[in-house]
């Protein structure tokens, strides 16, 4: 969708799928700092300000999106008062999901994180089956394979996923979020409030 410190050639209002915000290290490590889904429009802080972003963009679940030239939405955000104010709750809202996701990547634990990501994967596509590899996995978690592959035969002994051949399929949702940290309903609380807001 977007590349690191590079203005946006499009801009993206997504309806379906799921795109992951990462950061990548110059070693090739990766980390998610974001996750977006059919509430977002993908390229909205570049349209604040001149800041290159550092993050990288990608669909990572397979989906559909309105699609315009970033530099004509850029035109429109400084003259169309209602679309403004609408971009900046929803950029207020992405600083307050990254903020909550930059403090759950270094102080959970990897079983409770992947329990939150699965469950706010599903939150924004309505499948019971997400294509996911471990190493994507490990990468969307900024953690080892290793580690990826005990927490999750630990959610899958538990009953709560079954794991195989590169999908995911969420079995028990509740305890599922049971599993997961105290991020999940703060995050979840964060995805309503954007359609309450007036
Ligand atoms: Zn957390």
């Amino acid at each position: 969708m977007y590349e690191p410190q590079e203005m946006p050639q499009y801009a993206h209002f997504m309806t379906s799928g799921i795109a992951s915000v990462v950061v990548e290290t110059p070693d090739g490590a990766i980390a998610e700092v974001n996750l977006l889904g059919h509430e977002a429009l993908v390229e909205s802080m570049h349209l604040l300000g001149p800041t290159p972003m550092l993050t990288r963009c990608f669909m990572q679940v397979e989906g559909t999106a309105l699609c315009m030239p970033f530099k004509e939405l850029r035109q429109i955000f400084l003259q169309c008062e209602p679309l403004r104010r609408w971009v900046l709750q929803f950029v207020q809202n992405q600083a307050a999901l990254t903020s909550q996701i930059a403090a759950c990547n270094r102080l959970h634990s990897a079983e409770e994180r992947m329990a939150r990501w699965l469950l706010m994967v599903q939150d924004r596509v309505e499948s019971k089956g997400l294509p996911l590899t471990q190493e994507f996995l490990g990468q969307m978690l900024g953690a080892r394979r290793s580690t990826v592959a005990l927490a999750a035969s630990a959610l899958q002994a538990g009953g709560l996923i079954k794991y195989r051949r590169g999908i995911v399929e969420i079995l028990d949702r509740e305890n599922l979020a049971l599993a997961a940290c105290d991020c999940y309903p703060l995050l979840k609380g964060l995805l309503r409030s954007l359609y309450s807001a007036a």
